[in-house]
Formats: C-alpha cells, sequence, structure tokens
C-alpha cells in the first residue's frame, strides 16, 4: 500500500471527508484494522483565500507547492490537493514535485465517461465554473461539455461556498437554492451535475436531486485509492 500526501485544509471541513473516505476504502479493501497510510499538510485556509481574493495564485501556488515539496519529502507516493479550485494552480505545482499528483477533474471526468453521459453541468468556487482550468480539461481529455449557471447563480453558489459551507454552516435554504439551480441546468441539457467544490457534498445527497451527481471529493479520495493499490506507481 502506498502513501498518500493530502493537501488539505482548503476547506478543513472537507479535508476531514477525505480522511474518512481513504481510511474506510483502505478498510473495505483489506479489512480488519488495515487504514490508509496518510501524511497530511493543512493548511490555514484564510492565507489561500486572500490570495484568491488578491489574484495572487502564484504566491498560493508556491504556499502549496513548499507543502507539497514537504510531503514528498516526508514519503508521500502520491498528491491529492483537496480542492477543485487550487487546481488552478495544479500545474506549477507539479513543476516543483517528482510524484503524481492525481487532479480532481480526472475523477470526475472518469466517472463521468463511465456512466456514458457527455454534457454535465459544473457547481463550484466562480473561478472553478468561469476559468478554463477545470471545463478545458474535462473537453480536451474526456470529451464532456461542462454548462456553467447564469452569473447571478455563479454568485450565489461561490458566497454560499465561502460563507457558509467552508465554515460548518448547512442551511436548507441553500441546499433548495443549489437544487433549483441543478434543476436550471438540466433544463439547459445537463445530464447530471458535478459537484465541483468539495464541500457541496456535505449540503446535497445524491438522493435530493433529480440527476446523477458527480462528488468530486469521493470520486478524488476513490481515485487515490486505485493507485494507492496499483502496481504501477512506486511503493513503499
Ligand atoms: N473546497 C472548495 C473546492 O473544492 C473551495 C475552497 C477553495 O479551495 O478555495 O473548490
Amino acid at each position: 500500500m502506498k502513501t498518500i500526501g493530502l493537501l488539505g485544509g482548503m476547506s478543513w471541513e472537507s479535508t476531514l471527508l477525505y480522511y474518512q473516505l481513504l481510511n474506510r476504502g483502505v478498510r473495505e479493501r483489506l479489512g480488519g484494522l488495515h487504514s490508509a497510510k496518510i501524511l497530511l499538510h493543512s493548511v490555514d485556509f484564510a492565507e489561500i483565500e486572500q490570495c484568491q481574493v488578491a489574484g495572487q495564485w502564484q504566491k498560493a501556488a508556491d504556499l502549496l507547492g513548499l507543502a507539497a515539496q514537504g510531503l514528498q519529502g516526508a514519503g508521500a507516493d502520491m498528491l491529492l490537493l483537496c480542492t477543485n479550485l487550487m487546481h488552478k494552480v495544479a500545474p506549477q505545482i507539479e513543476s516543483q514535485i517528482n510524484v503524481p499528483l492525481l487532479h480532481i477533474a480526472d475523477a470526475a471526468g472518469k466517472k463521468i465517461v463511465a456512466q456514458g453521459l457527455k454534457k454535465v453541468g459544473l457547481l463550484g468556487a466562480i473561478y472553478t465554473m468561469e476559468d478554463d482550468f477545470y471545463r478545458v480539461r474535462l473537453q480536451e481529455k474526456f470529451g464532456v461539455e461542462a454548462l456553467i449557471p447564469e452569473r447571478s447563480d455563479r454568485e450565489r453558489i461561490h458566497q454560499i461556498i465561502f460563507a457558509e459551507l467552508c465554515q460548518g454552516i448547512f442551511r436548507d435554504e441553500s441546499r433548495e437554492i443549489y437544487l433549483e439551480i441543478m434543476k436550471k441546468l438540466s433544463v439547459r441539457g445537463a445530464e447530471g451535475v458535478v459537484l465541483g467544490c468539495t464541500e457541496i457534498p456535505l449540503l446535497v445527497r445524491p438522493e435530493q436531486a433529480d440527476m446523477p451527481l458527480f462528488n468530486t471529493t469521493a470520486l478524488h479520495a476513490e481515485y487515490a485509492l486505485d493507485e494507492c493499490f496499483s502496481a504501477e506507481t512506486k511503493d513503499i
């Protein structure tokens, strides 16, 4: 079993999910007292969020790159950046390490393709929805088109993520807003919705939506578990 390095804390509400999913996944595979080999570097999310708001993406990449190097040095065989949004700087982080950084959009893309879908909605932080790094990857690597909500809905989604979900606040009213926005995407042709923010699964459960939801937190953890037990990468 390989060692998984987590770049977490963005926010810690969802990093907790990763810790639980990875450990449960190892128990399911190996049974008994087995648990995941995990190294965690948990950042102060406020520092990262300040970089986002100020557009200081290189500064954020430097901070995360340093953390990634630390995890690699401590023995991580692969890294998970436990947020969709900060994959905006995934290339800069990757350039500073030798171990694989398992991309969260790939985890989503593989599952969407496996389910035979071609067009999905994408909910997440505003940069995840509007910038190229996520949608273009889904399109180019997986042939999946990602529809994003209209501007006012994007702003509401983003505001709820940062003012509520990342602070451990889960309100029925906010869930209804998300479900309403998903319905609008469905009318526009979305066959499913990517929960492209690692905290959204804490608010919306699959049975509450009328179409398939792609829980990126769970899919990312699953991707790591597959890698963890694959013979291709270095074992320790
Ligand atoms: N956890 C969120 C995501 O998956 C947003 C928090 C952030 O990284 O800024 O995108």
